[in-house]
Protein backbone atom coordinates (compact mmCIF):
# COMPACT_ATOMS: atom_id res chain seq x y z
CA UNK A 1 0.00 0.00 0.00
CA UNK A 2 1.46 3.28 -1.07
CA UNK A 3 1.43 6.63 1.17
CA UNK A 4 -1.69 7.28 2.97
CA UNK A 5 -2.43 11.11 3.60
CA UNK A 6 -5.08 11.61 5.98
CA UNK A 7 -5.23 15.74 7.77
CA UNK A 8 -7.63 17.88 8.83
CA UNK A 9 -7.54 21.71 9.43
CA UNK A 10 -9.34 20.92 12.61
CA UNK A 11 -6.53 21.69 15.14
CA UNK A 12 -4.93 24.72 13.36
CA UNK A 13 -8.70 26.40 13.33
CA UNK A 14 -8.92 25.82 16.97
CA UNK A 15 -5.30 27.08 17.50
CA UNK A 16 -4.99 29.89 15.15
CA UNK A 17 -8.96 31.25 15.99
CA UNK A 18 -9.61 30.11 19.69
CA UNK A 19 -6.22 29.11 22.02
CA UNK A 20 -4.02 31.98 20.72
CA UNK A 21 -4.86 35.82 20.38
CA UNK A 22 -3.63 35.87 16.60
CA UNK A 23 -6.01 38.82 16.12
CA UNK A 24 -3.19 40.67 17.75
CA UNK A 25 -1.02 39.38 14.61
CA UNK A 26 -3.57 39.91 11.83
CA UNK A 27 -3.98 43.46 12.98
CA UNK A 28 -1.01 44.68 12.67
CA UNK A 29 0.27 47.41 9.72
CA UNK A 30 2.17 44.19 8.07
CA UNK A 31 -1.47 42.27 7.81
CA UNK A 32 -4.84 44.60 8.44
CA UNK A 33 -5.07 45.15 4.69
CA UNK A 34 -4.61 41.94 3.44
CA UNK A 35 -5.71 39.20 6.39
CA UNK A 36 -7.99 39.31 8.72
CA UNK A 37 -9.11 35.87 11.06
CA UNK A 38 -12.04 35.66 8.46
CA UNK A 39 -9.71 34.17 6.03
CA UNK A 40 -8.09 31.82 8.55
CA UNK A 41 -11.07 28.62 7.45
CA UNK A 42 -10.49 29.50 3.88
CA UNK A 43 -7.07 29.09 3.29
CA UNK A 44 -6.46 26.64 5.41
CA UNK A 45 -9.47 24.56 3.37
CA UNK A 46 -8.25 25.43 0.28
CA UNK A 47 -4.54 24.90 1.09
CA UNK A 48 -5.31 21.19 2.33
CA UNK A 49 -6.89 20.70 -0.82
CA UNK A 50 -3.98 21.18 -2.94
CA UNK A 51 -1.84 19.42 -0.56
CA UNK A 52 -4.35 16.30 -0.48
CA UNK A 53 -4.67 16.54 -5.09
CA UNK A 54 -1.72 18.22 -5.77
CA UNK A 55 1.24 17.42 -3.68
CA UNK A 56 0.19 13.75 -1.53
CA UNK A 57 -0.10 12.19 -4.50
CA UNK A 58 3.81 12.97 -5.64
CA UNK A 59 4.65 11.03 -2.42
CA UNK A 60 5.29 7.65 -3.40
CA UNK A 61 7.13 8.31 -6.58
CA UNK A 62 9.63 10.06 -4.30
CA UNK A 63 9.84 6.85 -2.53
CA UNK A 64 9.77 4.51 -5.48
CA UNK A 65 11.23 6.29 -8.74
CA UNK A 66 13.11 9.18 -6.29
CA UNK A 67 15.91 11.51 -7.60
CA UNK A 68 18.64 9.88 -9.09
CA UNK A 69 22.04 11.05 -10.37
CA UNK A 70 22.44 10.70 -14.19
CA UNK A 71 25.46 11.87 -15.94
CA UNK A 72 26.37 14.46 -13.35
CA UNK A 73 22.90 15.90 -13.20
CA UNK A 74 20.29 15.06 -10.30
CA UNK A 75 16.80 14.08 -11.48
CA UNK A 76 13.51 14.29 -9.55
CA UNK A 77 10.45 12.46 -10.37
CA UNK A 78 8.68 14.18 -12.96
CA UNK A 79 5.26 14.40 -11.00
CA UNK A 80 7.33 16.61 -8.64
CA UNK A 81 8.03 19.23 -11.30
CA UNK A 82 4.48 19.71 -11.83
CA UNK A 83 3.46 20.05 -7.90
CA UNK A 84 6.49 22.25 -7.70
CA UNK A 85 5.21 24.88 -10.20
CA UNK A 86 1.60 24.48 -8.94
CA UNK A 87 2.57 25.50 -5.19
CA UNK A 88 5.05 27.78 -6.70
CA UNK A 89 2.60 30.05 -9.21
CA UNK A 90 -0.47 29.75 -6.90
CA UNK A 91 1.48 31.03 -4.00
CA UNK A 92 1.52 28.73 -1.85
CA UNK A 93 5.21 28.55 -1.59
CA UNK A 94 8.07 30.49 -1.36
CA UNK A 95 7.04 33.90 -1.20
CA UNK A 96 5.28 33.25 2.00
CA UNK A 97 8.83 33.40 3.61
CA UNK A 98 9.45 36.77 1.94
CA UNK A 99 8.07 39.08 5.09
CA UNK A 100 7.67 42.08 2.75
CA UNK A 101 5.82 40.81 0.02
CA UNK A 102 2.19 42.24 -0.19
CA UNK A 103 0.28 38.60 -0.44
CA UNK A 104 2.93 36.67 1.83
CA UNK A 105 0.81 34.93 4.72
CA UNK A 106 1.57 35.75 8.33
CA UNK A 107 3.71 33.18 9.58
CA UNK A 108 1.79 31.16 11.89
CA UNK A 109 -1.26 30.94 8.80
CA UNK A 110 1.35 29.60 6.44
CA UNK A 111 2.62 27.19 9.37
CA UNK A 112 -0.85 25.63 9.21
CA UNK A 113 -0.01 25.41 5.62
CA UNK A 114 3.00 24.17 5.46
CA UNK A 115 1.88 21.38 7.80
CA UNK A 116 -0.05 20.08 5.24
CA UNK A 117 2.78 19.84 2.63
CA UNK A 118 5.18 18.08 4.56
CA UNK A 119 2.65 15.57 5.81
CA UNK A 120 1.32 15.31 1.98
CA UNK A 121 5.38 14.79 0.93
CA UNK A 122 8.09 15.34 3.33
CA UNK A 123 10.64 14.71 0.37
CA UNK A 124 9.09 17.41 -1.80
CA UNK A 125 9.11 20.35 1.21
CA UNK A 126 12.55 21.09 1.26
CA UNK A 127 12.87 21.82 -2.25
CA UNK A 128 9.86 24.37 -1.77
CA UNK A 129 11.24 26.21 1.53
CA UNK A 130 15.14 26.17 1.25
CA UNK A 131 14.93 29.24 -1.91
CA UNK A 132 12.95 31.44 0.17
CA UNK A 133 15.33 30.75 3.27
CA UNK A 134 18.10 31.47 1.02
CA UNK A 135 16.06 34.57 0.09
CA UNK A 136 15.92 35.61 3.85
CA UNK A 137 19.39 35.40 4.25
CA UNK A 138 20.41 37.62 1.43
CA UNK A 139 17.87 40.12 2.24
CA UNK A 140 19.48 40.62 6.53
CA UNK A 141 22.96 40.28 5.30
CA UNK A 142 23.47 40.93 1.42
CA UNK A 143 24.10 44.07 -0.26
CA UNK A 144 20.88 46.16 -2.07
CA UNK A 145 22.65 44.93 -5.26
CA UNK A 146 22.59 40.90 -4.20
CA UNK A 147 19.04 41.96 -2.17
CA UNK A 148 17.88 43.12 -5.72
CA UNK A 149 19.98 40.55 -7.81
CA UNK A 150 19.15 37.19 -6.00
CA UNK A 151 15.77 37.52 -3.68
CA UNK A 152 13.15 38.14 -6.23
CA UNK A 153 13.71 34.88 -8.44
CA UNK A 154 14.20 33.05 -5.23
CA UNK A 155 11.21 33.73 -3.67
CA UNK A 156 9.22 32.87 -7.23
CA UNK A 157 10.46 29.49 -6.83
CA UNK A 158 12.81 30.52 -9.97
CA UNK A 159 15.56 29.50 -8.43
CA UNK A 160 16.25 27.27 -5.61
CA UNK A 161 18.53 27.46 -2.67
CA UNK A 162 21.06 25.14 -0.14
CA UNK A 163 22.52 25.33 2.69
CA UNK A 164 26.06 24.03 2.74
CA UNK A 165 27.76 23.71 6.25
CA UNK A 166 28.54 19.92 6.62
CA UNK A 167 31.81 18.02 4.91
CA UNK A 168 33.27 15.03 5.19
CA UNK A 169 35.29 16.05 8.06
CA UNK A 170 33.39 18.81 9.44
CA UNK A 171 29.98 17.57 10.80
CA UNK A 172 28.53 18.34 14.36
CA UNK A 173 32.02 20.16 14.84
CA UNK A 174 32.02 22.63 12.07
CA UNK A 175 35.16 24.45 12.82
CA UNK A 176 36.67 21.95 11.28
CA UNK A 177 35.59 22.58 8.00
CA UNK A 178 38.29 22.50 5.17
CA UNK A 179 36.51 24.97 2.46
CA UNK A 180 38.28 28.01 1.58
CA UNK A 181 37.69 30.78 0.11
CA UNK A 182 40.59 33.15 -2.10
CA UNK A 183 40.64 37.00 -2.83
CA UNK A 184 39.90 37.99 -6.51
CA UNK A 185 40.46 41.51 -8.28
CA UNK A 186 36.87 42.09 -7.11
CA UNK A 187 36.55 42.72 -3.76
CA UNK A 188 33.19 41.04 -3.33
CA UNK A 189 33.89 38.09 -5.62
CA UNK A 190 36.12 34.75 -4.00
CA UNK A 191 37.46 31.92 -5.69
CA UNK A 192 35.39 28.97 -4.04
CA UNK A 193 37.23 25.54 -3.22
CA UNK A 194 35.84 22.23 -1.33
CA UNK A 195 33.55 19.88 -0.42
CA UNK A 196 30.20 19.78 0.63
CA UNK A 197 28.54 16.94 1.52
CA UNK A 198 24.99 15.77 2.80
CA UNK A 199 23.43 18.90 0.89
CA UNK A 200 19.66 18.78 0.94
CA UNK A 201 18.45 20.34 -3.02
CA UNK A 202 22.00 20.15 -3.72
CA UNK A 203 21.12 19.75 -7.24
CA UNK A 204 17.67 18.66 -8.91
CA UNK A 205 15.73 19.97 -12.30
CA UNK A 206 13.02 21.84 -10.70
CA UNK A 207 14.16 25.33 -10.87
CA UNK A 208 16.72 26.95 -13.82
CA UNK A 209 19.41 27.82 -11.32
CA UNK A 210 20.62 27.18 -7.79
CA UNK A 211 21.73 29.36 -5.29
CA UNK A 212 24.15 27.89 -3.12
CA UNK A 213 24.88 29.46 0.51
CA UNK A 214 28.48 27.76 1.36
CA UNK A 215 30.74 28.42 4.45
CA UNK A 216 34.24 28.53 4.27
CA UNK A 217 37.26 30.21 5.47
CA UNK A 218 38.65 33.39 3.36
CA UNK A 219 42.94 32.44 3.03
CA UNK A 220 44.29 33.86 6.40
CA UNK A 221 41.43 34.15 8.91
CA UNK A 222 41.64 32.37 12.00
CA UNK A 223 40.73 28.81 12.90
CA UNK A 224 37.33 27.00 14.30
CA UNK A 225 33.90 28.73 13.28
CA UNK A 226 35.27 32.26 14.34
CA UNK A 227 36.70 31.97 10.88
CA UNK A 228 34.20 31.20 8.69
CA UNK A 229 32.11 33.41 6.29
CA UNK A 230 29.46 33.29 4.00
CA UNK A 231 28.92 33.06 -0.05
CA UNK A 232 26.48 33.53 -2.37
CA UNK A 233 27.31 30.91 -4.84
CA UNK A 234 25.21 30.44 -7.68
CA UNK A 235 25.25 26.80 -9.83
CA UNK A 236 25.32 28.55 -12.88
CA UNK A 237 26.82 31.86 -13.19
CA UNK A 238 23.82 34.73 -13.21
CA UNK A 239 25.48 37.70 -16.04
CA UNK A 240 25.48 41.35 -15.23
CA UNK A 241 21.54 41.27 -16.94
CA UNK A 242 20.20 38.76 -14.81
CA UNK A 243 20.72 35.95 -17.84
CA UNK A 244 21.97 32.47 -17.20
CA UNK A 245 26.15 32.34 -17.68
CA UNK A 246 28.20 29.50 -18.02
CA UNK A 247 28.31 26.42 -15.40
CA UNK A 248 29.97 27.72 -11.75
CA UNK A 249 32.10 25.02 -11.92
CA UNK A 250 29.51 22.93 -8.67
CA UNK A 251 30.14 19.33 -9.45
CA UNK A 252 27.54 16.63 -8.45
CA UNK A 253 29.86 13.86 -6.64
CA UNK A 254 27.11 11.69 -5.82
CA UNK A 255 23.77 11.46 -4.32
CA UNK A 256 23.31 9.40 -0.82
CA UNK A 257 21.54 6.13 -0.72
CA UNK A 258 19.03 6.76 2.15
CA UNK A 259 16.62 5.13 4.54
CA UNK A 260 14.13 7.53 3.98
CA UNK A 261 12.99 11.35 2.11
CA UNK A 262 14.17 8.74 -1.62
CA UNK A 263 12.83 11.82 -3.88
CA UNK A 264 14.98 14.90 -2.01
CA UNK A 265 18.10 14.77 -2.88
CA UNK A 266 20.82 14.62 -0.70
CA UNK A 267 24.10 15.63 -2.81
CA UNK A 268 27.72 15.51 -2.29
CA UNK A 269 29.32 19.02 -3.44
CA UNK A 270 32.65 19.82 -5.06
CA UNK A 271 33.30 23.53 -5.40
CA UNK A 272 35.96 24.46 -7.97
CA UNK A 273 37.37 21.23 -9.04
CA UNK A 274 38.97 23.22 -11.72
CA UNK A 275 39.89 26.07 -10.15
CA UNK A 276 36.44 28.20 -11.53
CA UNK A 277 34.00 28.31 -8.87
CA UNK A 278 33.17 31.94 -7.44
CA UNK A 279 31.23 32.91 -5.14
CA UNK A 280 29.90 36.77 -3.13
CA UNK A 281 30.92 37.32 -0.12
CA UNK A 282 27.73 38.09 2.17
CA UNK A 283 28.47 40.99 4.78
CA UNK A 284 31.96 42.18 5.04
CA UNK A 285 35.41 40.24 5.18
CA UNK A 286 37.32 38.81 8.06
CA UNK A 287 38.13 41.53 10.71
CA UNK A 288 41.92 42.48 11.97
CA UNK A 289 41.56 39.77 14.44
CA UNK A 290 40.62 37.11 11.45
CA UNK A 291 36.77 36.80 12.44
CA UNK A 292 34.36 36.22 10.19
CA UNK A 293 30.77 36.98 9.73
CA UNK A 294 29.40 33.51 8.40
CA UNK A 295 29.01 31.34 11.43
CA UNK A 296 26.10 34.07 12.74
CA UNK A 297 24.74 34.32 9.32
CA UNK A 298 23.96 30.83 8.61
CA UNK A 299 23.11 29.98 12.25
CA UNK A 300 20.27 32.81 11.01
CA UNK A 301 18.94 30.27 8.69
CA UNK A 302 19.93 27.25 10.56
CA UNK A 303 17.68 28.42 13.61
CA UNK A 304 14.87 28.81 11.06
CA UNK A 305 15.28 25.76 10.09
CA UNK A 306 15.36 23.90 13.09
CA UNK A 307 11.58 25.09 13.64
CA UNK A 308 10.63 23.62 10.60
CA UNK A 309 12.55 20.49 10.97
CA UNK A 310 10.22 19.56 14.68
CA UNK A 311 7.41 20.50 12.59
CA UNK A 312 8.49 18.41 9.77
CA UNK A 313 8.84 15.67 12.70
CA UNK A 314 5.10 16.51 14.07
CA UNK A 315 3.59 16.36 10.31
CA UNK A 316 5.23 13.33 9.35
CA UNK A 317 3.72 11.98 12.87
CA UNK A 318 0.14 13.23 12.55
CA UNK A 319 0.12 11.21 9.33
CA UNK A 320 1.34 7.93 10.73
CA UNK A 321 -1.36 8.82 13.81
CA UNK A 322 -3.79 9.04 11.62
CA UNK A 323 -3.22 5.56 9.59
CA UNK A 324 -2.55 4.00 12.92
CA UNK A 325 -6.36 5.47 13.86
CA UNK A 326 -7.89 4.24 10.56
CA UNK A 327 -6.28 0.80 10.74
CA UNK A 328 -7.17 0.35 14.37
CA UNK A 329 -10.95 0.69 13.38
CA UNK A 330 -11.01 -1.55 10.45
CA UNK A 331 -8.78 -4.49 11.96
CA UNK A 332 -10.99 -6.71 13.65
CA UNK A 333 -8.74 -8.91 15.86
CA UNK A 334 -9.81 -10.86 19.51
CA UNK A 335 -12.69 -10.11 21.96
CA UNK A 336 -12.73 -7.73 24.85
CA UNK A 337 -10.96 -8.13 27.51
CA UNK A 338 -14.88 -8.08 29.81
CA UNK A 339 -16.29 -10.34 27.71
CA UNK A 340 -13.59 -13.19 26.42
CA UNK A 341 -16.67 -15.22 24.35
CA UNK A 342 -18.58 -11.85 22.98
CA UNK A 343 -18.19 -11.17 19.17
CA UNK A 344 -14.30 -10.23 17.49
CA UNK A 345 -14.15 -6.81 17.63
CA UNK A 346 -11.59 -3.65 15.97
CA UNK A 347 -8.46 -3.67 17.75
CA UNK A 348 -10.32 0.14 18.64
CA UNK A 349 -11.77 -1.37 21.18
CA UNK A 350 -8.61 -2.74 23.21
CA UNK A 351 -7.23 -0.95 26.05
CA UNK A 352 -3.76 -1.03 24.67
CA UNK A 353 -4.54 -0.06 21.80
CA UNK A 354 -6.24 2.93 22.94
CA UNK A 355 -3.49 3.98 25.02
CA UNK A 356 -1.16 3.57 22.28
CA UNK A 357 -3.49 5.61 20.47
CA UNK A 358 -4.28 8.46 23.29
CA UNK A 359 -0.03 8.70 23.52
CA UNK A 360 0.20 9.44 20.24
CA UNK A 361 -2.38 11.84 20.28
CA UNK A 362 -1.60 14.18 23.65
CA UNK A 363 1.87 13.92 22.67
CA UNK A 364 1.27 15.40 18.96
CA UNK A 365 -1.48 17.91 20.25
CA UNK A 366 1.13 19.30 22.72
CA UNK A 367 4.53 19.50 19.85
CA UNK A 368 1.59 21.01 17.70
CA UNK A 369 0.61 23.93 20.51
CA UNK A 370 4.57 24.29 21.50
CA UNK A 371 5.13 24.89 17.22
CA UNK A 372 1.99 27.43 16.87
CA UNK A 373 3.47 29.48 20.11
CA UNK A 374 6.76 29.69 18.58
CA UNK A 375 5.35 30.88 15.43
CA UNK A 376 2.59 33.51 17.12
CA UNK A 377 5.78 34.78 18.58
CA UNK A 378 7.78 34.96 15.26
CA UNK A 379 5.21 37.08 13.86
CA UNK A 380 4.66 39.40 17.13
CA UNK A 381 8.86 39.44 16.80
CA UNK A 382 8.74 40.55 13.02
CA UNK A 383 5.72 42.30 13.26
CA UNK A 384 4.37 43.79 16.21
CA UNK A 385 4.95 47.95 17.24
CA UNK A 386 5.34 47.33 20.92
CA UNK A 387 8.88 46.85 21.17
CA UNK A 388 8.25 45.37 24.70
CA UNK A 389 6.57 43.03 23.24
CA UNK A 390 9.02 42.12 20.47
CA UNK A 391 11.59 42.23 23.08
CA UNK A 392 10.21 39.17 25.06
CA UNK A 393 8.83 37.65 22.09
CA UNK A 394 12.81 37.32 20.79
CA UNK A 395 13.33 35.94 23.86
CA UNK A 396 10.74 33.34 23.92
CA UNK A 397 11.81 32.43 19.83
CA UNK A 398 15.67 32.04 21.53
CA UNK A 399 14.51 29.34 24.22
CA UNK A 400 11.81 27.68 21.93
CA UNK A 401 13.94 26.86 19.04
CA UNK A 402 16.03 23.92 19.81
CA UNK A 403 13.15 22.31 22.45
CA UNK A 404 10.98 22.72 19.60
CA UNK A 405 13.81 20.99 17.08
CA UNK A 406 14.48 18.59 19.47
CA UNK A 407 11.68 17.33 21.63
CA UNK A 408 9.63 17.39 18.46
CA UNK A 409 12.25 15.33 16.45
CA UNK A 410 12.84 12.58 19.37
CA UNK A 411 8.99 11.94 20.21
CA UNK A 412 7.83 11.89 16.68
CA UNK A 413 10.34 8.68 16.18
CA UNK A 414 8.80 7.46 19.36
CA UNK A 415 5.45 7.80 18.39
CA UNK A 416 5.81 5.94 14.83
CA UNK A 417 7.02 2.89 16.66
CA UNK A 418 3.68 3.34 18.64
CA UNK A 419 1.82 3.61 15.32
CA UNK A 420 3.73 0.86 13.77
CA UNK A 421 3.24 -1.32 16.99
CA UNK A 422 -0.58 -0.57 16.85
CA UNK A 423 -0.61 -1.80 13.07
CA UNK A 424 0.90 -5.56 14.57
CA UNK A 425 2.71 -7.67 11.94
CA UNK A 426 1.21 -5.60 9.16
CA UNK A 427 3.12 -2.79 10.48
CA UNK A 428 6.44 -4.04 10.18
CA UNK A 429 6.12 -4.58 6.37
CA UNK A 430 6.31 -2.10 3.26
CA UNK A 431 2.72 -2.90 2.48
CA UNK A 432 1.61 -0.23 4.82
CA UNK A 433 2.55 3.38 4.67
CA UNK A 434 3.84 3.27 8.41
CA UNK A 435 7.06 1.59 8.02
CA UNK A 436 7.72 4.46 5.35
CA UNK A 437 6.93 7.28 7.88
CA UNK A 438 9.30 5.88 10.23
CA UNK A 439 12.12 5.93 7.62
CA UNK A 440 11.12 9.35 6.76
CA UNK A 441 10.99 10.95 10.23
CA UNK A 442 14.47 9.93 11.62
CA UNK A 443 16.57 12.01 9.86
CA UNK A 444 14.88 15.19 11.97
CA UNK A 445 16.95 14.37 15.20
CA UNK A 446 20.01 13.95 12.90
CA UNK A 447 19.97 17.37 10.49
CA UNK A 448 19.92 21.19 11.50
CA UNK A 449 22.84 19.47 14.26
CA UNK A 450 22.13 16.24 15.75
CA UNK A 451 19.89 17.13 19.06
CA UNK A 452 22.57 16.61 21.51
CA UNK A 453 24.84 19.26 19.56
CA UNK A 454 22.07 22.23 19.63
CA UNK A 455 21.70 20.97 23.11
CA UNK A 456 24.61 22.28 23.86
CA UNK A 457 23.49 25.96 22.20
CA UNK A 458 20.92 26.05 25.29
C1 LIG B 1 19.38 13.53 4.75
C2 LIG B 1 20.36 14.55 5.25
C3 LIG B 1 20.25 15.86 4.83
C4 LIG B 1 21.16 16.82 5.27
N1 LIG B 1 21.08 18.10 4.79
C5 LIG B 1 22.10 18.97 5.03
C6 LIG B 1 22.17 20.24 4.37
O1 LIG B 1 21.29 20.60 3.58
N2 LIG B 1 23.24 21.03 4.61
C7 LIG B 1 24.23 20.67 5.45
O2 LIG B 1 25.18 21.42 5.60
N3 LIG B 1 24.20 19.48 6.11
C8 LIG B 1 23.16 18.63 5.92
N4 LIG B 1 23.12 17.41 6.55
C9 LIG B 1 24.19 17.06 7.47
C10 LIG B 1 23.75 16.98 8.92
O3 LIG B 1 23.48 18.26 9.43
C11 LIG B 1 24.88 16.24 9.67
O4 LIG B 1 24.82 14.89 9.25
C12 LIG B 1 24.76 16.36 11.16
O5 LIG B 1 25.00 17.69 11.56
C13 LIG B 1 25.73 15.43 11.89
O6 LIG B 1 27.03 15.49 11.37
P1 LIG B 1 27.77 14.13 10.98
O7 LIG B 1 26.88 13.35 10.10
O8 LIG B 1 29.13 14.45 10.50
O9 LIG B 1 27.86 13.32 12.35
P2 LIG B 1 29.02 13.41 13.44
O10 LIG B 1 29.38 14.83 13.68
O11 LIG B 1 30.10 12.48 13.07
O12 LIG B 1 28.26 12.86 14.73
C14 LIG B 1 28.07 11.47 14.97
C15 LIG B 1 27.50 11.31 16.38
O13 LIG B 1 28.43 11.82 17.34
C16 LIG B 1 27.82 12.79 18.16
N5 LIG B 1 28.81 13.82 18.48
C17 LIG B 1 29.59 14.51 17.60
N6 LIG B 1 30.37 15.38 18.27
C18 LIG B 1 30.07 15.25 19.58
C19 LIG B 1 30.51 15.90 20.78
N7 LIG B 1 31.41 16.89 20.73
N8 LIG B 1 29.97 15.51 21.96
C20 LIG B 1 29.04 14.53 22.00
N9 LIG B 1 28.58 13.89 20.90
C21 LIG B 1 29.07 14.25 19.71
C22 LIG B 1 26.65 13.35 17.33
O14 LIG B 1 25.63 13.89 18.15
C23 LIG B 1 26.20 12.09 16.60
O15 LIG B 1 25.34 11.35 17.42
C24 LIG B 1 22.18 16.45 6.17
C25 LIG B 1 22.28 15.12 6.61
C26 LIG B 1 21.40 14.18 6.15
C27 LIG B 1 21.56 12.75 6.60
Amino acid sequence: MGSNFMYSTRDHKFIIKEWLSCEKIFDTDRFRDFYSLDDVDEVLDQSLKVCSEVVAPTNDDGDKIMAVLEDGKVIVPPSFKKAFDYVMENGWGASNKDKNAEDAMPGILYGAVHEYMIAANPAFTPYVGLGGGVGNIIKEFGSQEEIDFFTPKLFQGIWGGTMCITEPGGGSDVGDMLSKAYPTDDPNVYKISGTKCFITGGDHDLTENIIHLVLARIEGATRGTKGLSLFIVPKIWINEDGSLGEPNDVNVVSIEDKMGLKGSATAVLNFGEEGNCRGFLLGNPPDENGVGEGIAQMFRMINGSRIDTGHCALSVATVAYNNAVAYAKERLQGRPITNPRGERVPIIQHEDIRRMLLTQKATLDAMRAMIFKGYYYLDIMNFADDQEEVRKAKRFIELITPLIKAYCSDQAWLMITEAIQVHGGYGYTEEYPIARQARDVKIYSIWEGTNFIQSLDL
